[in-house]
């Protein structure tokens, strides 16, 4: 019997928010790994904190909800506690990019095979409208009303020069490209690392522009560096230049948890610690 991927809590995403494709296309991924015969309990969802990180109460699956920009360390910590877990974590770009910064970049350098999908819709949702690293100069929010005077980071250029394997940009109105993209991700042995253009309906929606300018990459050979290099380049998170979408760089590199030849605790051994941290707790 598939499992379903719904849970009953009530959805308070806005209408239009981008976060129901996102969450579209991680539950299509989830039911491809179970129809591949794949089990569910096997694959462990972590979010951090922000409007994208409702996701783990919305879908029915084995999830950590972490603090504001830990996700990528939490799920690096399940990855090497249980190596043969599939682990997707789901971060906003404030969390992955801000607070977060740090454990993104040794993430991508250590190789963890976990998949990282940012929800990036630019702006702090949850806290109703403040810039983030990705804002466009000039972004009038909450804490910043006459305008950012800061120029946006390229998140793409960082994960290429952290040596991230595994770099995609996906669009929450791409649907059918999304899902791929993070199959691909889930596939890839090694740090995969998903951008998703996410359109926040209510703060920042940026679907006319959008819409506009993203194309989808064709006849691009993602093994060669200086290729992805070029298409991160092409926009800059500022301008009015034409947006990549799809993979753009994929690499074979030696993965993190590989390096630990046996898992760190045998299952039984790790029954009893969790037992005995739950005993402390009581
Ligand atoms: Fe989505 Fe933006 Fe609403 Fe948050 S504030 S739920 S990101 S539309």
């Amino acid at each position: 019997m598939t499992r379903n991927l719904v849970t009953d809590a009530v959805n308070t995403w806005c209408p239009g928010c981008g976060n129901f494709a996102i969450q579209h296309a991680v539950k299509g991924v989830l039911s491809d790994l179970e129809a591949a015969g794949t089990s569910l309990d096997d694959v462990v969802l972590v979010s951090g904190i922000g409007c994208h990180a409702k996701i783990a109460d919305y879908t029915n699956i084995n999830s950590f909800y972490a603090i504001h920009g830990r996700a990528i360390p939490v799920a690096t910590g399940i990855k090497l506690a249980n190596p043969d877990l599939t682990v997707i974590c789901c971060a906003g770009d404030g969390d992955a990019y801000a607070e977060g910064l740090d454990h993104l970049i040794f993430a991508a350098k250590r190789n963890i095979d976990i998949t990282l999908v940012v929800h990036d819709n630019r702006v702090y949702g949850l806290t109703t409208g403040q810039y983030t690293p990705t804002s466009p100069a000039g972004f009038h929010g909450k804490s910043t009303p006459q305008g950012s005077n800061e120029d946006p980071i390229n998140p793409l250029e960082l994960m290429l020069a952290a040596n991230a394997s595994y770099v995609a940009r996906g669009y929450t109105k791409k649907m059918a490209l999304l899902q791929e993209l993070i199959a691909g991700g889930v596939a890839h042995r090694g740090f995969a690392f998903i951008d998703v253009l996410q359109i926040c309906a209510t703060f920042f929606n940026q679907t006319a522009q959008y819409n506009r300018l993203v194309y989808e990459l064709a006849d691009h050979d993602p093994t060669s560096f200086a290729s992805a290099c070029a298409k991160a380049r092409e926009w800059d998170y500022n301008s009015d230049a034409p947006i990549a979408l799809g993979l753009l760089y994929k690499q074979k590199r030696q993965v993190f948890d590989q390096q630990f030849p046996a898992p760190i605790l045998v299952q039984a051994d790790r029954d009893q610690a969790i037992q005995e941290v739950l005993e402390q707790r009581r």
